[in-house]
């Protein structure tokens, strides 16, 4: 065991650097050439259909599949250059625009162009819509849209580009270098839970191949509380690991209740790297906080809780590999060239896939029917199981994604019906928001009912309340938070959408990595505290001592 400790430590300290090896001129040499002489070696399905229904000419011609084939190379230093090399190439010619919102007209236009064309739709709110796609398709998008929104557009990241973006957050050689400071990441963690500068394994985003054994890691330094679980198998085969924190009672005298158990899930859609990297940083917190913060060893003792930090650790393993961008996860769909399930739309409560059941190439492709997306039914699997075999009750829910910055609450799949406990949820929405607030540089998160949250509503027409609920970007049925409200019964279910709310998007950068999990660590201390009846009557103090 001890052996076996040694070999994950040295893989958690040299995991970054293994995951660029190259030196840093070869990496400078890759950025420069490759924006003048690399043109995308493989074409991306929705930039070609653009191309042909408008006839748009092809500027570049594909390198052909080598960049992809080395890019494949598993644990090689060498493939995974080139597959950032490749990365930098495919996405050089590409953007991400906002387009701003304000009549029907313009939402119906947006959805509609946005469902034809396959459009890479980034996030969208009741303001704005963020869409991915080549620079040379602009002037054929705005050809479809309504003259008012030629004018209310602009390109995000505007000062870098998106390839340079793409590029940057993975771990980097100079950070890599900067590390060698701190390694003082060692066994002795738990000894100095509050200093997370001295912890690297924060410092990046971080492959599945460092987060699943830095889980069997804490597992087996932190016996008295921790359990590495697994939820399920990937399509690819992959585990789904799990991270069960809590004290069991240890008195038998009596058959004690169902166990009451808070789940937080992360990676659901692979390239919101952000939601991973949270998971993980509650789950240490907690982990590493008992026994000594009275607060959180008290929690600990009343609740269970489960991280999954990578519910599609497949599509996560494929967005560091060879697609930065890759949301869904990786199995084959009846489609050849496009694979891939919205892990997110696949659930089986209001499933409505039947819209784009025939397009397999939407980034938001619900699947040929409920729970065909093979790690959310295996993810729900397990959840039933542990509820009806295991005596577990699931008390709350809380699944990350990025980004916008909004604590969603059910339904998401319509505004029409209301959730029976919709106060409740308000409520505990509204008090994570002010605990992410009032927390250290917290930002500002804004709370809705999912459905809301996914549809465009005008602000400038003065309909019954002031608002007027515009077409859907996007429907939004057969997600998690649906499925585990309704299903099985979590009386607190939300969807937190991490930052920023589109200066960066996905590619948020790494020292984001701490702060966002700090925000987020003081809305589930917040959340504890709710559970255990602990605010409502004293104002609630931010626990500035936690990390
Ligand atoms: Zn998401």
């Amino acid at each position: 065991m001890r052996q076996a400790t040694f070999a994950v430590l040295s893989l958690l300290l040299l995991g970054p650097s293994l995951a660029v090896a190259a030196p840093h001129e070869d990496t400078r040499y890759l950025r420069s050439t490759s924006h003048h002489h690399a043109p995308r070696p493989w074409r991306r399905l929705t930039d070609a259909i653009i191309r042909r229904i408008w006839g748009v000419p092809e500027i570049q011609k594909g390198l052909g599949g080598t960049g992809r084939a080395s890019a494949a190379t598993d644990g090689d230093s060498a493939g995974k250059l080139l597959a950032q090399y490749a990365q930098y190439a495919q996405y050089g010619e590409d953007m991400v625009m906002r387009f701003n919102i304000s009549t029907a007209e313009e939402a119906s236009a947006l959805a509609e162009a946005s469902s034809i064309l396959f459009l890479d739709v980034w996030e969208f709110n009741e303001d704005w819509v963020d869409i991915r796609l080549a620079k040379d398709v602009v002037p054929s998008l705005l050809g479809l849209l309504p003259a008012s929104l030629q004018k209310s557009h602009v390109p995000l990241m505007q000062n870098l580009d998106l390839a340079q973006a793409v590029f940057d957050s993975y771990p980097s050689p100079s950070g890599t270098k900067s590390h060698d400071e701190d390694r003082s990441f060692s066994p002795t963690l738990g000894s100095s839970p509050h200093t997370e500068r001295g912890n690297i394994f924060f410092q990046d985003y971080q492959p599945l191949s460092v987060i699943s054994p830095w889980m069997s890691l804490m597992a087996s330094m932190f016996t008295t509380h921790v359990r590495s679980i697994n939820v399920g198998i990937s399509y690819e085969g992959r585990d789904m690991p799990g991270l069960r924190v809590g004290v069991h009672p240890t008195n038998n005298e009596q058959p004690s209740g169902p166990r009451q158990t808070v789940l937080i899930t992360g990676g659901s859609h692979a390239r919101e790297w952000i939601s991973v990297s949270t998971v993980n940083y509650l789950a240490w917190s907690l982990i590493s906080s008992y026994g000594k913060m009275p607060s959180v060893t008290k929690l600990l003792e009343k609740y269970d809780f489960v991280f999954v930090p990578t519910l599609n650790p497949d599509g996560y393993v494929y967005s560091w590999e060879t697609d930065r961008l890759w949301r869904k996860n990786r199995q084959p769909t009846n489609l050849r060239f496009c694979n891939g399930i919205d892990l997110d739309r696949s659930y089986s409560f209001e499933w409505d896939g039947e819209s784009v059941r025939s397009n397999p190439c939407s980034e938001s492709y619900a699947g040929e029917a409920p729970f065909a997306g093979v790690e959310a039914q295996r993810f729900a699997e397990w959840a039933k199981n542990e509820t009806q075999n295991n005596n577990v009750e699931f008390v709350g829910f809380l699944d990350l994604h990025s980004y916008s910055q909004q604590i969603l609450y059910p339904y998401s799949y319509s505004c029409d019906n209301e959730p029976p406990t919709s106060e409740d949820l308000q409520e505990l929405g509204l008090g994570l928001a002010k605990a992410i607030r009032m927390s250290r540089k917290g930002h500002a998160y804004k709370v809705t009912s999912a459905c809301e949250g996914n549809v465009a509503i005008s602000k400038n027409i003065k309909g019954r309340n002031g608002r007027l609920v515009l077409p859907r970007i996007e429907s939004s049925g057969g997600s998690a938070l649906d499925w585990f409200y309704h299903e099985l019964k979590v009386k607190y279910a939300y969807q937190i959408k991490l930052r920023d709310t589109g200066s960066y998007g996905f590619l948020l950068p790494k020292e984001n990595i701490v702060p966002t999990g700090k925000e987020v660590l003081d809305a589930i201390l917040y959340f504890g505290r709710f559970m255990l009846g602990e605010v409502g009557v004293l104002q609630w103090v931010v626990l500035q001592q936690v990390c």
